[in-house]
């Protein structure tokens, strides 16, 4: 009997509780609504190397107002190297960082807004996309051109990291000039390795091809390429135990894994060739891309699966790599982004 009115109050408790919950989560939910959309642009650029600021420059001279986010490293992949000299318009060369800091002075000088954050959500299932910032805000854009670059892989040495662009390069068309005439080695089994190696053949005295294994992954065609060039020595069953130097590079230390042997080599350039990561894994299920990773656009443009979405840059490109073809490819990106929108507008007109 006296059961009965308690259970009644603790019936009348937990209407309360969920009502307030209730009231809580919706209160939540408005704050979040309110707190979210933070602005709406025409044009929104993914990424600061040269793909990323020479799509900022096109788009803001076309008017479109480009917005661009930096990311984690402002300046992209040129911004951890000295010397660039293949770059067109710097007939003495040009420090790295230097060069991205005239890229983004030309950018902001036709009034692109250059600022930093990550993007670390994209929504692109409506026809306005939603790009989350540092996971805290929205912005939403008409357009967006993705340049998120990508990433060497490293072996992961110590020494491999104090020494970059001491001797330790993961790019010999880049850097394979200043070892003319010299010893160099380069780290790798692939294509991408045979590729480098056979490079650095015109232009070194020697290289030494290290590979873990005793077979190579590369082609066919392209492994006939090395063991057919007189200059280049393959090491077999060999992984890199250290890079030698101070200061800079000049030698390695290898570890035969059969017989557990390790010797000195003398060489003064060590070249990375194990593969790069695109730095596309937030678009992953949502834009088209390869099985490493690298965006897939539509032959002769930037288009990618997704409309009004362009990607360019290294974080399409696993052939050239270079920062002249990053900037080629922005232009694009940009030129497409303003056609785009040119036609949308023609349509609603
Ligand atoms: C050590 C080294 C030396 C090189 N030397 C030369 C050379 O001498 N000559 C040459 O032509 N090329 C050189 N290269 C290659 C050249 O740097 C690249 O080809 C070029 O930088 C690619 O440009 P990108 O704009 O596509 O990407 P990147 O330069 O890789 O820039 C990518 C940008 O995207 C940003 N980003 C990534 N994810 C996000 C995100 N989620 N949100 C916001 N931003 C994001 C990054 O912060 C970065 O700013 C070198 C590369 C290396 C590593």
């Amino acid at each position: 009997m006296i059961i009965r009115p308690y259970s009644k109050i603790i019936e009348l408790f937990r209407k309360f509780y969920l009502f307030c919950n209730q009231n809580r989560l919706e209160v939540f939910q408005n704050l979040k609504i309110q707190m979210e959309v933070k602005e709406r642009v025409k044009c929104f650029i993914i990424g600061s190397g040269p793909a990323g600021y020479t799509a900022a420059i096109y788009a803001s001279r076309a008017g479109l107002k480009p917005v661009l986010y930096t990311g984690s490293q402002p300046g992209g992949q040129l911004t951890i190297t000295n010397d660039v000299e293949n770059y067109p318009g710097y007939p003495d060369g040009v420090v790295g960082p230097q060069m991205m800091m005239d890229f983004q002075r030309q950018a902001e000088r036709f009034g692109t807004q250059v600022r930093n954050g990550l993007v670390t959500k994209v929504d692109f299932s409506g026809e306005i996309h939603k790009l989350t910032i540092d996971d805290s805000f929205i912005i939403e854009a008409e357009t967006v051109i993705v340049s998120t670059g990508a990433s060497a892989k490293w072996l992961g040495l110590e020494s491999e990291q104090r020494l970059n662009s001491k001797g330790v390069s993961a790019c010999a068309v880049c850097d394979g000039f200043f070892f003319r005439g010299q010893e160099v080695a380069v780290v790798g089994g692939g294509d991408t390795a045979c590729e480098e190696a056979s490079y650095l053949s015109k232009l070194c005295k020697k290289v030494y091809l290290i590979v873990r294994r005793d077979q190579m992954r590369a082609s066919q065609i392209m492994q006939k390429r090395v063991l057919n060039t007189p200059n280049i020595e393959i090491l077999w069953n060999s992984v890199t135990e250290d890079i030698l130097g101070e200061d800079s590079v000049n030698g390695m230390r290898i570890k035969n894994t059969v017989t557990n042997e390790t010797k000195d080599i003398p060489v003064t350039g060590f070249f990375v060739a194990i593969g790069h990561q695109p730095n596309t894994d937030i678009f992953k299920g949502i834009l088209d891309m390869d099985e490493s990773g690298y965006l897939i656009t539509e032959k002769g443009s930037t288009r990618t699966n997704i409309e009004g979405v362009f990607a360019c840059g290294d974080a399409q490109d696993n052939v050239y790599r270079q920062a002249v073809t990053a900037a080629g490819t922005g232009c694009m990106a940009a030129l497409d982004a303003e056609r785009y929108l040119a036609t949308k507008e023609a349509e609603l007109a």
